[in-house]
């Protein structure tokens, strides 16, 4: 058996509740939800995360991810914003190594958020933004 709890949710090895499938990829709740009506959009193929994830594979979850972020608020899910979240390595929060998109549900006073580091207030010379688009610029077209 894979040790991977969203494979074993894809092959029914796990629980889950699932609400949304296709060739590609499948959508369920999460266990541990931020707010009710959390759900994860996950490829049905193991893949760990942005780096080995096919771009068509990514095309579709977040296809997937726009049609239930608008369906939820037509929902009892108290909702009046969405926030659509995937986190790629363990610094930026990643926990389980199969890729996934978050589709959280917001709302006025909620609780969750982002927190910002001591420098957020700072803002950065344009050089310094400049700098930076331009390295990436420059691999992108490499
Ligand atoms: P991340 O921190 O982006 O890797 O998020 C992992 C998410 O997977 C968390 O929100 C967990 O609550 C969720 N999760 C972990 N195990 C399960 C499970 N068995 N069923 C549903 N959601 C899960
Ligand atoms: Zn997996």
């Amino acid at each position: 058996m894979t040790s991977c709890i969203f494979c074993q949710i894809i092959k029914g090895e796990a629980a889950s509740s699932k609400l949304y499938e296709d060739d590609i990829c499948l959508a369920f709740m999460d266990i541990q939800p931020v707010n009710p009506g959390h759900i994860l959009i996950v490829p049905k193929m193991h893949f760990e995360d942005l780096s080995d994830l096919p771009s068509r594979t990514g095309s579709q979850l977040f296809q997937v991810a726009q049609k239930i972020a608008l369906i939820i608020p037509k929902t009892d899910v108290k909702c009046e914003g969405i926030n659509l979240f995937l986190a790629h390595g363990e610094a930026a929060g990643q926990e389980v190594f199969h890729v996934h998109l978050h589709v959280i549900p917001r709302y006025e006073g909620d609780g969750f958020g982002f927190r910002f580091g001591p420098n957020y207030a700072n803002l950065p010379e344009r050089c310094d933004l400049d700098l930076v688009a331009a390295q990436i610029t420059q691999q992108l077209e490499r």
